[in-house]
C-alpha cells in the first residue's frame, strides 16, 4: 500500500496570505510550504483519493497521480471539498464513467450544494464530472481490501476517520485528520496500525483540532509502527519542531510518500 501526502497544511495554508514576518518559520525549507491537506492511497492498485483541497489540480500534477477510482470526503469543510471540480479529469480518463463518492450526510449535502451539476450518474458530456454519491458505511469491502470508517468529533461536524487494510498484505493505514480528539472507538480501530496519520494543528489548544500535545497522547495510545502529523499551521517549523518529537513520530510534508 502506498500513501502520498498531497497536502499537509491547515485551512489557510502555510505560509498564509500576509504571513507575519516575526513568526519563526524557515521558508527556505520546502517542507514548511504546506498546501491544504489531503492524501492519495494506492491499495492493491486501487487509487483512493481522500479529500480534494483548493490546490488539488496542482497537487495531482506535482505527484503525477494517474487515476482516481474512489473518492472519500472526510467532511464538508472548504479546505477538503473545494477541489472536487477537478475530479472531472479523472472521470474523462475513465471514459466518462461516474466516480464513486462516499461521505457522511453532512459531506454529501455540501457536495450537492457546491457541485449540483456533477451530482448525477452519467456525465452530460466530456469534461463534466459525475459523482455517484452514497453515504459511507462503517465498513467498505472491496476486492483490494477493506476501508473502515469511524466518526471523529470536529466541532459542529463529524469527520470520517478512515482505516485501510490491504487485502494482499494485511497492512493497515489509519488516517485521522480534522478532529478535536480520537475517540476510544477510533483508538481501538487504529491500534497497532502500520502507519497512523493524525491531525496535529499547532502547539496551542484549538476548539476543533488536536494540538501537538493531544496528538502525541493519541499516537502513544494507538502505538502504530510509524506516525505522521498533518494539517499543521505556520506555528510548526518542520526541522525545529520535528526534533522534539519522539521516535517513530514525525511531521509529514507535501509530497511525502510512505510505503505502508
Ligand atoms: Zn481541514
Ligand atoms: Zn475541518
Amino acid at each position: 500500500m502506498e500513501l502520498i501526502f498531497l497536502g499537509t497544511g491547515t485551512s489557510q495554508g502555510v505560509p498564509m496570505i500576509a504571513q507575519p514576518e516575526d513568526e519563526v518559520l524557515d521558508l527556505s525549507n520546502p517542507k514548511n510550504w504546506r498546501t491544504r491537506s489531503s492524501v492519495h492511497v494506492v491499495m492493491d492498485g486501487l487509487h483512493v483519493q481522500v479529500d480534494a483541497a483548493q490546490e488539488f489540480r496542482l497537487q495531482c500534477i506535482r505527484e503525477k497521480i494517474p487515476a482516481v477510482d474512489l473518492f472519500l470526503l472526510t467532511h464538508g469543510h472548504a479546505d477538503h471539498v473545494l477541489g472536487m471540480d477537478d475530479l472531472r479529469r479523472y472521470c474523462d480518463l475513465k471514459g466518462g464513467t461516474a466516480l464513486p463518492v462516499r461521505a457522511t450526510q453532512e459531506g454529501l449535502s455540501r457536495i450537492r450544494a457546491i457541485f449540483p451539476y456533477a451530482c448525477h450518474e452519467k456525465p452530460v458530456s466530456r469534461g463534466y464530472a459525475a459523482f455517484s454519491l452514497a453515504e459511507m458505511p462503517p465498513l467498505l469491502e472491496l476486492p483490494q481490501g477493506r476501508i473502515e470508517m469511524t466518526l471523529l468529533p470536529h466541532g459542529p461536524v463529524q469527520t470520517m476517520g478512515l482505516v485501510f487494510t490491504e487485502a494482499s498484505t494485511g497492512r493497515r493505514l489509519a488516517y485521522y485528520t480534522d478532529c478535536r480528539e480520537v475517540t476510544p472507538q477510533a483508538e481501538a480501530l487504529a491500534r497497532g496500525a502500520d502507519v497512523l496519520v493524525l491531525d496535529a494543528l499547532r502547539p496551542r489548544a484549538h476548539p476543533t483540532h488536536m494540538n501537538t500535545e493531544a496528538a502525541l497522547a493519541a499516537a502513544a495510545w494507538i502505538a502504530a509502527k510509524r506516525t505522521f502529523f498533518t494539517h499543521m499551521t505556520s506555528d510548526i517549523d518542520h526541522d525545529r519542531d520535528g526534533k522534539t518529537l519522539p521516535e517513530g513520530v514525525s511531521y509529514a510534508w507535501d509530497g511525502l510518500r510512505v510505503t505502508v
